[in-house]
């Protein structure tokens, strides 16, 4: 019995899980100022030195390098390499969960795209459209084999638009009804957007469970804040933060979760 392929794979999808998530870091820095992730090449924050491509190797440049670029030794903030590794941790969590499947070529670019709304929003709390827009069309485009969306046929058609309007929609009646009774902007578009995107992926199924988990996570940050921002309620966190890891567990665990609650209402059901 050879068993060498398996764990050759891991390090297989942890090294793509590495290099793709160098790319992110460069989207996170790059999209929400509407630049392009291609031209130029990644150049130091600082300095704009160009940085070469031995220089540029994920979380390992950083550590020989001590966290600073080579040519003027300022600072390289330690986000690069966090998101290299959690990019490389989420892409092989997946692989672990679903092996080479239609689960794993759908659940992997959703993990990576709510790792970049995840990060843009933190830092300039905008979604860009070049992720939730095209998320949305890639929901679209890949129903017909996204087997979250539930058996194969039109139904997964169906579940795709239904997911993207409820999802979208849920965001901007909520949004609505917020800005009216408090008079201020709750959410922008982005999140509408967002969630869109969540549900043309995850279906209706995991439009609730995404928004349901974000709010609560919201809603706990929230207060565990209060001490430390003072009572101000009005300095909300981003709900982007919130709903990215709540999509994805939505995606991966929302059908499961139903399904076991449902198992308790409705005994040996
Ligand atoms: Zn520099």
């Amino acid at each position: 019995m050879l068993h060498l392929p398996e764990p050759i794979g891991a390090v297989f999808v942890t090294l793509i899980g590495l290099v793709v998530g160098s790319f992110l870091n460069v989207c996170i820095y790059r999209l929400p100022h509407g630049l392009s992730v291609v031209h130029p090449g990644s150049r130091c924050p600082s300095c704009k030195t160009p940085i070469r491509w031995y220089r540029n190797i994920p979380v390992l440049s950083w550590l020989v390098l001590r966290g600073r670029c080579s040519a003027c030794r300022a600072g390289i903030s330690v986000r690069y390499p966090i998101v290299e590794t959690l990019t490389a941790a989420l892409t092989l969590w997946i692989w672990l969960r679903y092996g080479l499947s239609a689960e794993f070529a759908v659940a992997v670019p959703f993990a990576w795209a709510m790792i970049v709304l995840f990060f843009t929003d933190l830092d300039t709390q905008l979604l860009p459209d070049v992720v939730t827009l095209a998320g949305v069309a890639a929901g679209f485009a890949s129903a017909w084999f996204n087997p979250f969306l539930g058996e194969p046929g039109i139904h997964r058609i169906w579940m795709a638009l239904s997911g993207c309007a409820l999802g979208g929609g849920l965001l901007w009646t909520v949004g609505a009804l917020y800005s009216r009774l408090r008079g201020v902007e709750a959410m922008g578009f982005g999140d509408v957007k967002m969630m869109a995107f969540i549900g043309a992926v995850a279906g209706p199924q995991g439009v609730l469970f995404a928004i349901f988990g974000g709010s609560v996570a919201g809603a706990a940050a929230g207060w565990a804040l209060i001490p430390l921002r003072g009572r101000s309620m009005q300095s909300t966190l981003p709900f982007g933060c919130f709903l990215a890891p709540a999509g994805l567990a939505a995606l991966l665990y929302a059908r499961q979760v139903i399904g076991w609650y449902l198992g308790l209402l409705v005994p040996g059901g």
